[in-house]
């Protein structure tokens, strides 16, 4: 068992930052947890302050249940792979997997047959003899991982450990750590400013911003049902399009008025928007939730130029100029808009979140 939690976390540096604030996150055994978050954010001195690294300035940290506030980093049975690999240049490929082991005193025979079997599950048996200089981007990490592995720690910890790779590999890789943790059944806590990493590898994500916790959740929940503007912007690809639009109604229906055109909410959207009508919210949609189309129609479409179209083989990108905001649609790559057209983009209206305009919370 190693579950990892952190108690009302904080981290302030010499001079004053607030680097950390107030951070609460129980990690499972086996889970694995991504924090994510633009840089500065404080995910890695978050991630540091498990390894250890970091002195934690206020709050508890618990490895098993036990309170590792002042266990020196060697004593947290962790291990950590950092973004530029840290492997030692003037040893083997073999030898930098068994130092950690070596300067704990295992017996040889124990160091070799697990050096072999970590070589074995990263595919590097051929590159034991090598020295790093000799390996590519991509076998180094594997080596770096492999360090971590042999020692066969309660956790592991990775500190942007992609970043150095180029987009193929980085996608490679992220399958091959993804497989490594449904072999090793280890936890894991990973850093990385990317949401795909976080949405494709995170059984859990914790989603930070100038050091404080925005949201925790499962990928697809994050995706579905974010609780601020922030997270629905920062998760998923392109971001969510918002406008501030004025809540109106006709009638027995209920708007949001952009002044060039207007949706007409749901009556569960409508209800939540009762106490907003007369002011502004922020109406947010996905580039996936639209529908291109050459029509518009009151209550129904968004409506403005075609100021960018990116063409991606499996679909097209089109940024459509409303009078105050710029929205981009992922659409049938079989339409091709030209330029300053004047077009539609239908809205899928169970899809939009609303978020209030002062606190950027969600409105439901
Ligand atoms: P991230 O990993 O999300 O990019 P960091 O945890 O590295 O963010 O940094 C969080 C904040 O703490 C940033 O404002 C950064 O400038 C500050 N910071 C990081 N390390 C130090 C340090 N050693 N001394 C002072 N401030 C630091």
């Amino acid at each position: 068992m190693s579950a990892v939690v952190l108690k009302n976390i904080c981290k302030i540096y010499d001079g004053g930052v607030k680097a950390v604030d107030n951070v609460n996150i129980n990690i499972e055994d086996q889970e694995f947890v991504v924090l994510v978050g633009p840089s500065g954010c404080g995910k890695s001195t978050t991630l540091r302050m498990v390894a250890g690294l970091e002195d934690i300035s206020s709050g508890e940290l618990y490895i098993d249940g036990k309170l590792v506030n002042d266990v020196p980093p060697k004593d947290r049975d962790i291990a950590m792979v950092f973004q530029n690999y840290a492997l030692y240049p003037h040893m083997t490929v073999y030898d930098n997997m068994a130092f950690g082991l070596k300067i704990r005193k295992f017996p040889k025979e124990e160091i070799d047959q697990r050096v072999r079997e970590a070589a074995k599950i990263l595919d590097i048996e051929m590159l034991l003899e090598r020295k790093p200089k000799a390996l590519s981007g991509g076998q180094r990490q594997r080596v770096a991982v492999g360090r971590a592995i042999v020692r066969k720690p309660k956790v592991f910890l990775f500190d942007e450990p992609l970043s150095n790779l180029d987009a193929k590999l980085r996608v490679q890789m992220r399958a091959e750590i993804s497989a490594l943790h449904n072999r090793l059944k280890a936890t894991m806590i990973y850093v990385t400013h990317d949401q795909v990493e976080a949405l494709t590898m995170a059984d859990k994500i914790v989603v930070m911003k100038l050091g404080v916790i925005q949201q925790i959740g499962g990928p697809l929940e994050l995706y579905n049902e974010p609780d601020n503007k922030f997270v629905a912007g920062f998760i998923g690809s392109p971001p969510m399009n918002f406008i501030n639009m004025a809540v109106k109604t006709e009638g027995d229906k209920t708007y949001v008025d952009e002044g060039t055109f207007r949706l007409e909410v749901t009556p569960a959207q409508a209800k939540f928007l009762k106490p907003y009508v007369g002011k502004e919210v922020t109406f947010g949609i996905r580039p996936e939730d639209v529908e291109f189309s050459h029509t518009p129609v009151d209550g129904k479409t968004i409506n403005g130029s075609v100021s960018v179209v990116e063409p991606l083989g499996s679909e097209t990108q089109v940024h459509v100029a409303t009078s105050k905001a710029n929205v981009v649609g992922k659409i049938d790559p079989t339409v091709v808009p030209t330029p300053d057209e004047k077009v539609s983009l239908v809205v899928a209206m169970e899809k939009a979140r609303f978020f209030d305009v002062d606190t950027e919370l969600r409105i439901r």
